[in-house]
């Protein structure tokens, strides 16, 4: 996973702290290993659902058809959003809630194609098959839910818009990391992040171009290369759509598992993951203005990518620290492929079989 800026020196105190609390894959501008930092979910040995920091404890099957359209059923809840543990089921609130907070029954009566599974006090969103997390926790009402305005304009109401999110067919895909930036390291050897997410990116592109897509690659070799390079790149090919692969990490966690799907955190709403760095709810940047693309082509690709390698949903997320998303000007979203930290899903990253199916579940969501 890239990192917006270099990482200043730290204590070793912090440095402590850093490699006990953090996850996901190297950041693209320091060199290779590490991997945890402050902000992902710690280590532990199961996903409970946290009020703090969600994590999805979806079943590890995917879904039985892939084209889209949420007019479908959707599939029956997960597990972790039919039986909440009790202790994160808050009371009905004291004060009312203000008064632009949105009932789910009445917005589910609006599009009654559409069922999504959404529990009080848990932010997990279930909808067509794949697994969100919504910006704010839901609050109980009498008989429903309540939603955040915000949540339902930037994480329901885009989905009720299946058609594809572009016109020209042509994407950039960004291998991520890559020369002295390795990325996180396999936890089976020593081979790196920035060979599988090559790899995968290679597979990826022939599949698009069959399909009609100009396809554009920020790196084709194992060079260094910049964050504000790769948005360079795709200002130059005139691209519609960015995709960014990576690999995770949850070292020195190895059960960690799963597939995330990231794209920019909508103004006014809190990020899913922030790492080390400030979420200012209030920033913008200029890929905010594709907030409803981002997420509904985050929402194709996830859902394609679990149908394709049926690993655990972990969810799609926010985050507004990742540089290779918010400056891009088109909608742009970033695929964490697996956890390298896992010794379960690192062999099967390692094996061309596995990388050609993460590339058929890419493929699969550009038709
Ligand atoms: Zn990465």
């Amino acid at each position: 996973m890239p990192r917006s800026r270099r990482a200043g020196p730290t204590s070793l105190l912090l440095g402590a702290l850093i490699l006990l609390l953090a996850s996901g894959c190297a950041g693209s501008r320091p060199a290779i290993s590490v991997t945890r930092i402050p902000g992902d979910p710690p280590p532990q040995s199961s996903f409970p659902i946290s009020v703090d920091r969600p994590t999805v404890s979806t079943p590890t099957n995917a879904p039985a058809a892939i084209p889209v359209p949420i007019e479908q059923p959707a599939p029956p809840p997960a597990a972790a959003v039919a039986n909440p543990p009790t202790n994160t089921v808050p009371q009905a609130p004291s004060t009312p809630p203000p008064t632009n907070w949105v009932r789910l029954d009445s917005w589910t009566a609006r599009h009654p194609g559409v069922r999504p599974a959404i529990q009080a006090g848990s932010k997990i969103l279930r909808i067509g098959g794949a697994t969100s997390l919504l910006g704010f926790e839901p609050l109980p009402t009498q008989g429903t839910v309540l939603l955040h305005p915000l949540d339902v304009a930037k994480n329901l109401d885009p989905l009720l818009d299946s058609s594809p999110p572009w016109r020209r067919r042509s994407v950039v895909i960004d291998p991520g990391h890559g020369g002295v930036n390795a990325g996180t390291r396999i936890i089976t050897g020593n081979r790196f992040e920035k060979e599988f997410t090559l790899d995968w990116a290679r597979r990826l592109k022939p599949l698009l171009e069959a399909k009609g897509w100009t396809v554009t690659l920020t790196r084709t070799n194992d060079v260094d290369l910049s964050l504000p390079d790769r948005v360079r790149i795709a200002e130059a090919s005139g691209a519609e759509l960015f995709v960014s692969l990576h690999f995770n990490s949850a070292f020195p966690s190895q059960t960690a598992e799963g597939l995330e799907t990231y794209c920019l955190t909508p103004t006014g709403m809190p990020s899913t993951l922030t790492r080390q760095y400030a979420d200012d709810p209030s920033s913008r940047h200029p890929n905010n203005r594709f907030d409803a693309e981002n997420v509904r082509l985050a929402w194709r690709i996830h859902r394609n990518l679990l149908a394709a390698v049926g690993m655990k949903d972990r969810g799609i997320r926010r985050a507004r620290f990742m540089d290779v998303l918010r400056g891009q000007d088109r909608p742009a979203v970033l695929v964490e492929g697996g956890y390298l930290s896992n010794p379960g899903e690192a062999r099967r990253i390692a094996t061309p079989e596995y990388r050609q199916r993460l590339a058929v579940g890419v493929a699969n969501a550009f038709d």
